[in-house]
């Protein structure tokens, strides 16, 4: 995955419309942003992002993130965030790309275990979520931006 990667965000988005933020890559931290947005489009998802490399990496997941081992969630790569999006709720008007409500679901920090092309682990802080997730690329359907996440078993 590479990062410089806000064209697709940026592109997609009239920002004297849409009160979400234009966003910049941000310089890397250590303590890196995780954050779900549950978002109220024309289809309700739950957005998971990490911070990688100086902008959100983005999953849209159909269904809750689980909270415990045993479930398994499709989720969706979308197009990578700026890393202050994680701050934002509000409605995105009608006529807008992803028109409808975002709601901060979760938020906190993580640390990265593994970060392979098709393969992450990471430890979650959170409030809802925590300890060890595993995304895994999986091609399902033949699509190649569908994910598997569930949460793992801690070390
Ligand atoms: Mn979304």
């Amino acid at each position: 995955m590479n990062s410089l990667t806000l064209g697709e965000y940026k592109a997609q988005r009239n920002f004297d419309e849409t009160p979400e933020t234009e966003g910049k890559i941000k310089k890397s931290g250590k303590r890196l942003t995780y954050v779900v947005q549950k978002h109220q489009a024309r289809k309700l998802h739950w957005d998971l992002r990490l911070e990688h490399e100086g902008v959100l990496k983005s999953w849209a997941v159909p269904k809750e993130p689980p909270t415990e081992e045993g479930v398994k969630r499709l989720a969706v790569a979308v197009e990578d965030h700026p890393v202050d999006y994680a701050g934002f709720e509000g409605t995105i008007p009608e006529d807008q790309y992803g028109a409808g409500t975002v709601e901060i679901w979760d938020r906190g920090s993580y640390e990265p275990e593994k970060w392979k092309e098709d393969e992450i682990i990471v430890n979650i802080q959170g409030e809802k979520l925590t300890g060890r997730y595993v995304l895994i690329k999986t091609r399902f359907g033949g699509k190649e931006n569908s994910w598997l996440l569930f949460k793992k078993k801690s070390k």
